[in-house]
């Protein structure tokens, strides 16, 4: 049997499952992130730091995480059928990319199972373009198409510093709840359940996370996701970490970020 379906026949109910994502075609600017889950697991294993979240709990050998490796998709719209697989198993995912693209066919996984989602996005860019580049599915686009499918209820976005004409319009078009960096981190969140979190590294300032595609200084602290991340009062049904680039890594410092990231969220993720 196949590892994936092996690690499906182990799921139960309120598990938490970690895949891998490995896809970057529809990155515009760069390609790389496709080896990002690799790294990201090599960093959370590295002799250097411990694998204990901040709030105790310790995430390496937890009986409610199962890393089922990476997802076996053909192609772009085929994410979908491994997601639901986990969904079906009543287990959640976090998965790591990949670019940012791929929160399309992850998204729309969960609006099967989840309704009047909302959708907690930390990200400098609002990647609500109706095309990019020719292409609908860049990943300069996937929240455009999550909004026109109705596949969320409400979409937040923490974190942008990057908004064309155009995207403004989009912004209005799909009741986007943007905080826009010019203005501050917002104090608190009205978030509601069920939540989807989806973290693009190239939030951080890139003084803070060298190892992306887009560099777009003026950006959050590892600190301020952190908080964000600690701050999240609803259970979280989906998570994905996207856009780390490894090609552009220095020292695999971007990598450990990733990985104080993948603790601290599934932390929440098996409290919640
Ligand atoms: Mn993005
Ligand atoms: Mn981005």
């Amino acid at each position: 049997m196949p590892a994936f379906q092996e690690k499906i026949g182990r799921l139960r109910p309120g598990m938490v499952a970690v895949a891998g994502i490995p896809f970057d075609e529809y990155s515009s600017f760069m390609r790389g992130a496709a080896a990002a889950p690799e790294k990201i697991w090599e960093a959370f294993h590295s002799g250097s730091a411990n694998t204990f979240a901040e709030d105790g709990t310790d995430i390496k050998g937890h009986p409610a995480i199962l890393n089922m490796g990476p997802l076996p998709f053909e192609d772009y719209q085929d994410i979908s059928r491994p997601v639901e697989q986990i969904l079906a198993a009543g287990a959640r995912l976090l998965s790591l990319g990949g670019d940012h693209s791929i929160a399309f066919p992850v998204i729309r996984a969960h609006a099967r199972y989840h309704e009047k989602l909302t959708i907690l996005q930390l990200d400098a860019h609002s990647d609500l373009y109706d095309e990019f580049e020719g292409n609908r599915y860049s990943h300069a686009c996937p929240f455009a198409r999550i909004m026109e499918e109705g596949l969320a209820a409400r979409l937040l976005q923490v974190g942008i510093r990057t908004l064309t004409a155009h995207q403004r319009e989009q912004v209005e078009r799909f009741g986007v709840e943007v905080h826009e960096m010019q203005h501050g981190l917002p104090r608190t969140l009205h978030l509601e359940a069920p939540l989807y979190l989806s973290l693009d590294m190239d939030v951080l300032d890139p003084a803070f996370a060298p190892g992306i595609s887009h560099y777009e200084p003026g950006g959050l602290s590892i600190r301020d996701v952190l908080n964000i991340i600690h701050a999240i009062d609803v259970p979280i049904i989906g998570a994905d970490i996207v856009e780390f680039n490894p090609r552009r890594d220095i020292n695999g410092m971007t990598a450990m970020v990733a990985a104080k990231f993948l603790r601290e969220i599934l932390a929440g993720m098996v409290e919640g």
